[in-house]
């Protein structure tokens, strides 16, 4: 059974369906890029898989042990975020919260898995530190610590390599892959580097309103929609 599988799904606004008749499933460790230029629905897709947005057709169906609730979700760059007057350590904790239910408190427990995701990232000695005087690699580093708190499953990254120099994104994309192969958590990024999604991803999925195509990365690069969007042209 997959983590998720999305069958026939559209979604819209007001009326206005931007993503339609959508077919594809994430299985455990799996590495799904999805791809696909400004407007093509992927923050649409994103919304609805962590149910901020219900869909108008089809469904959405979480197994493997994966309940909505338990994706580790790092949301794309806002100011409020950049500017959050809280310290690592809170805003890593944080990650805790879908999981502490009605409880009004953190757990040692709660405490104990943020201080392990530092730890894990390398980001332990700036657990006192404020979150908005980080440069941005090290903020990336903090909401994915955060996100790892969330799951033990699944990752949805929403363009977090957005504004990162390219040595900090290319340390950053290997930090996903590493999380991914050794942990064995599948991850969902959304993305515009299609280059660096064929790289490191396992599957790609590419949006224009509806799939222009799912499957894997390999066959992607094969694929005419891939060949014409890699830069290397669709010769037939
Ligand atoms: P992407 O993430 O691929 O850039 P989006 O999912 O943000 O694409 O947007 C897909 C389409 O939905 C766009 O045409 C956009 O204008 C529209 N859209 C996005 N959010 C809203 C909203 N809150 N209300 C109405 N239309 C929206």
């Amino acid at each position: 059974m997959s983590l998720i599988r999305c069958e026939n799904v559209s979604i819209g606004y007001e009326g206005q369906t931007v993503v339609k008749d959508l077919n594809f499933q994430i299985d455990a460790g799996d590495y799904l890029c999805i791809v696909g230029e400004n407007g093509s629905g992927k923050s649409t897709l994103v919304k609805s898989l962590l149910g901020l947005k219900t869909v108008e057709k089809g469904r959405i169906i979480f197994g493997d042990g994966l309940m909505q609730n338990e994706i580790g979700y790092l949301p794309q760059q806002t100011d409020f975020q950049k500017d959050f007057p809280a310290s690592v350590y809170e805003v890593v904790l944080s990650g805790r919260l879908n999981s502490r239910g009605i409880r009004p408190f953190y757990t040692s427990s709660d405490k104990k898995t943020a201080c392990e995701k530092m730890d894990m990232l390398g980001i332990l000695e700036l657990s006192r530190q404020c979150f908005r005087d980080l440069s941005g690699g090290q903020k990336q580093r903090v909401l994915l610590a955060r996100a790892l708190c969330a799951t033990k499953t699944l990752l949805l990254l929403d363009e977090p390599v957005t504004g990162l120099d390219p040595i900090v994104t290319a340390e950053f994309y290997e930090l996903i892959r590493k999380i991914n192969k050794e942990s064995g958590i599948a991850v969902v990024m959304v993305s515009h580097d299609i280059e660096s999604a064929v790289k490191y991803a396992t599957h790609i999925l590419h949006l224009q309103e509806k799939a222009l195509f799912f499957g894997t990365a390999e066959d992607y690069q094969k694929s005419r929609v891939g060949r014409a969007f890699l830069g290397g042209g669709a010769d037939d």
